[in-house]
């Protein structure tokens, strides 16, 4: 066989001599910078070498696709479970699915449970979402939640045992949210903690920069800070990133990687009330949630109600009767002596009213804001004052709890030029579960697109898109919402640039 030589002009450094060797492990690295059938090896874009003779033989071996997801709560476990299934199930690409998550206790982000120990007895509870629906018409997320029932991960919740409460009154919830709405046998983390048992979990783990491979083109690493990205102490190096978290973290780690047209989606104001924005960026709101046990029962026929017309509080809830947590299995208080332990959550604009540093909140700060919730509660209730005396309580702050505009007409960020894409609650038109779901879903399905191509222009979505208000009719920003149209009417015409 002849002599197999390469004459290659690289970026950096004078031309050099490719053995038949070097070419192949070159293309391992970057498969789509050479064309092994013709030869040819372009970086950045330039032709840097081409040679016409006979292919490389023998085939070059199927590379292993790496798919960073940063972020374990819905958006990001849907989209690391579709890429698996469908890498799985097409068996045309060999797909490792990695995904970190800050979560020290569990996976799921907004939508994960918390145990608690109240006065010796241990429990579950819904600190953030609550329960979830599914938009008629949904079949993706619909065949899901048909499994996790049938294999126990969730239920249906009773329409009975979900109001409206307002002066004691109690009537229709459909007004506010239509359902049926699902709930977790566990609590809601159920749903994630069942995803992330058949996905590859790294936790906790902070990903806080993420830079260019310059050993291997177009691939990305991954550092826990500065200083350990200064060492070259990486995490991982992937060909390709998703960022399934936002607010303050996403915006500054994207802002490390150094590309601002996706940067310009993550960047975040934070107010109570959704507002027309010159410059249209992301705006959130925060939540207060408030977790308050009790000896006594509350003595309320209802499981969970929203509370309509209060300023300060959103939405009530008995953890201990919704996950089916008897505390009293004996008739009498039971160990520790704990009735029920109640969740409360607060409306946007409370939380704004008492907004804080989340990862410290200064004990006089958590007091008032039990004291208000607990008084909101009773007001609801049409009890007397003080009549509600809480055993134990817990208050936490959620920051970036819920987004109040959204990107119209995408349901997910990716460009893959560059092989970054963004998922979240915030790439749909509720601030919900579902949005999370499907926005990881839809970028899972652009992702196998675009790695699936032989050549040709690569996979884009959203990276034209804007913010958008909400209509009129829909309470986004404030979980629980009002109901909204069916995923037909609501995302009409999506692109595919
Ligand atoms: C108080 C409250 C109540 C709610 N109630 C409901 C409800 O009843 N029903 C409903 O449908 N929706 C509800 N929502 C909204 C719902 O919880 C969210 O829309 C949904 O869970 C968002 O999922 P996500 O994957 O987009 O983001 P997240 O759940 O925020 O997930 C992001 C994950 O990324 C991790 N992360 C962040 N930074 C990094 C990093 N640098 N490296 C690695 N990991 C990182 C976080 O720890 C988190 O686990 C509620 C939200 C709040 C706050």
């Amino acid at each position: 066989m002849a002599a197999f030589v390469l004459h290659v002009r690289t970026p950096a450094g004078p031309p050099r001599n490719w053995t038949r060797a070097q070419v192949q492990s070159f293309a391992r690295k970057c498969p789509s910078a050479v064309d092994t059938r013709r030869v040819t090896v372009r970086m950045n874009g330039t032709v840097h070498a081409e040679h016409d003779g006979p292919s490389l033989t023998p085939p070059l071996p199927r590379k292993r696709i790496r798919v960073a997801i940063l972020g374990g709560g819905i958006s990001g476990l849907m989209c690391a479970t579709e890429l698996v299934r469908q890498a799985n199930e097409q068996n045309a690409l060999d797909m490792d699915v990695e995904v970190f998550d800050t979560g020290v206790h569990n996976v799921g982000g907004r939508a994960s449970s918390r145990a608690v120990t109240v006065k010796g007895a241990s429990m579950v509870v819904d600190h953030a979402a609550q329960f979830f629906t599914v938009s008629h018409g949904n079949r993706r997320l619909q065949a899901y939640v048909d499994e996790w029932k049938r294999l126990g991960v969730l239920r249906e919740w009773g329409e009975a045992a979900v109001v409206s409460l307002s002066n004691g009154k109690r009537s229709d919830a459909s007004l506010h949210c239509a359902p049926p709405y699902y709930i977790g046998t566990r609590g809601i983390g159920a749903i994630s903690s069942a995803l992330s048992q058949k996905l590859n979990i790294r936790r906790p783990a902070w990903v806080s920069v993420m830079q260019r491979d310059e050993d291997a083109a177009g691939a990305w690493k991954l550092f826990r800070n500065r200083h350990k990205a200064k060492e070259g102490a990486a995490m991982g190096v992937y060909d390709a990133v998703v960022i399934a978290h936002n607010g303050k973290c996403a915006d500054r780690l994207v802002g490390t990687a150094h590309i601002p047209h996706i940067q310009r989606f993550l960047r975040t104001l934070f107010t109570c009330s959704a507002r027309e924005e010159k410059n249209s960026k992301m705006q959130m709101s925060s939540l207060w949630s408030v977790l308050v046990a009790f000896e006594q029962p509350v003595a309320a026929d209802f499981e969970g109600a929203f509370i309509p017309d209060c300023p300060a509080l959103a939405w009530v809830s008995n953890n201990s009767k919704k996950l089916l947590q008897p505390l009293h299995e004996d008739g009498d208080a039971g160990t520790g002596g704990v009735a029920e332990c109640w969740t409360l959550l607060s409306t946007p604009a409370f939380a704004t009213k008492f907004k804080v540093p989340q990862e410290a909140v200064p004990d006089e700060t958590a007091a008032i804001v039990v004291k208000e919730l607990l008084s909101a509660f009773e007001r609801a209730l049409a009890r007397a004052p003080g009549s509600l005396t809480p055993c134990f309580v817990r208050a936490q702050l959620w920051g970036a709890a819920v987004p109040l505009n959204y990107l119209a007409e995408e349901r997910c960020i990716w460009d893959g030029a560059v092989k970054v894409g963004v998922c979240g609650d915030w790439l749909g038109q509720q601030a919900s579960m579902e949005s999370a779901a499907m926005s990881g879903i839809e970028l899972a399905d652009t992702i196998m697109r675009d790695f699936s191509r032989a050549g040709g222009p690569r996979e884009e979505r959203g990276l034209r898109a804007k913010f958008v208000l909400p209509r009129a009719n829909t309470a986004l920003g404030g979980f629980p919402r009002a109901p909204i149209d069916t995923e037909e009417e609501v995302l009409p015409a999506r692109r595919r640039v």
